[in-house]
């Protein structure tokens, strides 16, 4: 959850520093053109200048030209002064219109031309003056001295007002410069901070979501991972499950302790009944566990995950002085616990990897806990459904099952099977003599002498109240009654005690029934050994009867006690 919000975080701050840099560019975008266009006008103004001072001297320029081609003309006579004379004063009338036309919107600039048109006007006009006066009367120095004063007092005064004019448009082209130069200095600094802004707003955005492409990368691997172990967890879960005895499960769980942990060594050690010694049901990996009591593992002690990392750490007992990680994780189920998951890192590991492994381990630990108490319980459960209660034997339908198996098997295999019938002899006086309570005693014991008595093959059960049934796979007629006799003799040796009391000698008999001799069938061959038994109690009791016996001329009397 925390990642996500994270992760949900990382994303907003991409999107508004991505916005913001977009943002950023496109108004510089807008403002840069804006004083570019500004730097156009300012440009087109600078040039105008430049174009009103450029006329200004043309103007100024022209009105010289004209006085001197008059002087020359008056001078020499020469006609083609007096044109050119003309034409410069012509021109100069146009260089007047058109710096008038400059300057229309300057109110100040033409008040200024206005007086100097006057000027130039009434200068232009003693030029045309003194040359009609010359070419109507020829030289007269007086009246030439004359307008030539004038006009050069004119020219003078032009000079003085074209001069003021030029400062002007000069000024106004140093203020258009200083502008543009500012403009441009704006519009540097406004696209150069804009750019390096919108450069770190964009870095910003990629370095988080580069970020946070990397961390979803890991988030994924981590789920990925997690989703692997929770699929393998739940395999191992089914498997169990299906397993009738803790036997059949450790295979499961050392290849699921394998599957999970494949770099580390790890065993499951499982608690004993008197809860004093631990014992490892499944191991994996190079590990080499003795048994080893719980007070010498701290999981146990604490009741929690124990780890050890460095030779600093507090080591548990059992794995003193060994290199590496330690890892002891408590395996409890339904507040009872029932062992540990040990873990061993042949290196030390960093906390992150520790924690990791912890988390790992801790789901490992409760799955395959719930899977062993449940074993457990069923084991407990089919052991109550198939035990009798009072002696511990099979009981009834247990026996049954078992004797259809060993029937069918001893079919297929072709070997005898023997079943016993057994019945306490007047087991009723003894019941009425010392009380109930004996009777179960007495019971008891003779249960003990025939799980004592018989092959682990065997199958030994209580069949009702005082009776018992063995059943004993590929044995003969001689077998059975060997093994008959040996518990008949068993029992004569009880010495029953309750209380103070001594109950006196018990005595059995038994009838034998062997397949496929005497029947091929459950109840062919229960019938038999019951019949024989039948037999027995009629020959006296504390004997054993059988059809083989005659063949095979036993003698199942009192007489081999
Ligand atoms: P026999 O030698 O002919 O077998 O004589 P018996 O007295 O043993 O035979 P009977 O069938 O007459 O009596 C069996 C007695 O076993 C009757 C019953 O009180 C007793 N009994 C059966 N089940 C139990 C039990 O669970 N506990 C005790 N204490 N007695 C039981
Ligand atoms: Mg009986
Ligand atoms: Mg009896």
């Amino acid at each position: 959850m925390a990642y996500f919000n994270r992760a949900h975080n990382r994303i907003r701050t991409i999107d508004l520093t991505f916005s913001a840099a977009l943002l950023l560019l496109t108004v510089m975008l807008f403002l840069s053109y804006h004083i570019r266009t500004e730097l156009a006008q300012t440009n087109d103004w600078t040039q105008h200048t430049y174009d009103v001072i450029m006329a200004v001297d043309e103007l100024s320029n022209g009105l010289l030209q004209a006085e001197s081609s008059r002087r020359a003309y008056i001078l020499t006579g020469n006609t083609q002064q007096k044109a050119r004379c003309e034409l410069f004063a012509q021109k100069t009338e146009e260089n007047l219109r058109e710096v008038l036309q400059l300057t229309t919107d300057n109110p100040s600039q033409q008040q200024r031309l206005a007086r100097v048109s006057e000027l130039i006007n009434r200068k232009l006009a003693i030029f045309r003056l003194s040359i009609t006066e010359y070419d109507r009367r020829g030289y007269r120095a007086p009246q030439q001295a004359q307008l030539t004063e004038e006009g050069t007092t004119l020219m003078t005064a032009v000079r003085v007002r074209i001069d003021e004019i030029k400062d002007h448009e000069k000024q106004l082209l140093g203020e258009r410069r200083s502008k543009e130069h500012t403009t441009l200095l704006v519009l540097t600094i406004v696209v150069l901070s804009g750019i390096s802004i919108a450069i770190i707003l964009l870095s910003l955005s990629y370095y988080i979501a580069r970020h946070e492409s990397r961390s979803h990368l890991i988030a994924t691997g981590d789920l990925q991972a997690a989703n692997k172990d929770i699929s393998d967890l739940s395999n191992m879960t089914q498997l169990l499950q299906s397993c009738a005895t803790l036997d059949e499960a450790r295979g499961i769980l050392s290849c699921y302790g394998e599957k999970l942990f494949p770099d580390d060594a790890g065993a499951i050690d499982l608690i004993n009944a008197s809860r004093t010694l631990m014992t490892d049901s499944a191991t994996w990996g190079a590990v080499n566990l003795a048994p080893f009591t719980p007070d010498q593992c701290w999981a146990m002690r604490l009741g929690q995950a124990h780890a050890s990392v460095a030779k600093s750490d507090v080591q548990c007992q059992h794995v003193e002085g060994r290199t590496g990680t330690h890892l002891c994780i408590p395996l409890a189920a339904h507040h009872e616990t029932l062992g540990s998951l040990y873990l061993h890192v042949p290196r030390d590991i960093e906390q992150d990897e520790l924690a990791r492994r912890k988390a790992r381990a801790t789901a490992f630990a409760e799955q395959v806990a719930l899977g062993i108490r449940s074993l457990q319980l069923r084991e407990q459960l089919r052991e109550l459904s198939i035990r009798d209660p009072l002696t511990g034997l099979l009981n009834r339908r247990h026996m049954e099952e078992s004797l259809l198996r060993e029937i069918s098997r001893a079919t297929r295999t072709n070997q005898p099977l023997s079943v016993i019938m057994l019945d306490v002899d007047h087991f009723k006086k003894f019941n009425d003599a010392f009380g109930h309570e004996a009777g179960d005693h007495v019971l008891k014991e003779i249960g003990q002498v025939l799980q004592k008595n018989v092959r682990d093959s065997d199958i030994a059960c209580r069949f009702g109240g005082e009776e018992f049934t063995i059943i004993l796979p590929d044995a003969d007629c001689d077998m059975a009654f060997e093994i008959g006799n040996r518990i008949r003799d068993a029992v004569k040796g009880l010495h029953v005690i309750v209380g103070k009391q001594h109950l006196g000698r018990i005595s059995i008999s038994a009838g034998v029934a062997v397949f496929p001799v005497d029947g091929d069938t459950l109840q062919q061959l229960l019938s038999m050994a019951d019949e024989a038994l039948y037999e027995a109690k009629e020959k006296g009791r504390d004997r054993i009867e059988g059809s083989c016996a005659a063949t095979k001329g036993h003698d199942g009397g009192a007489s081999q006690a």
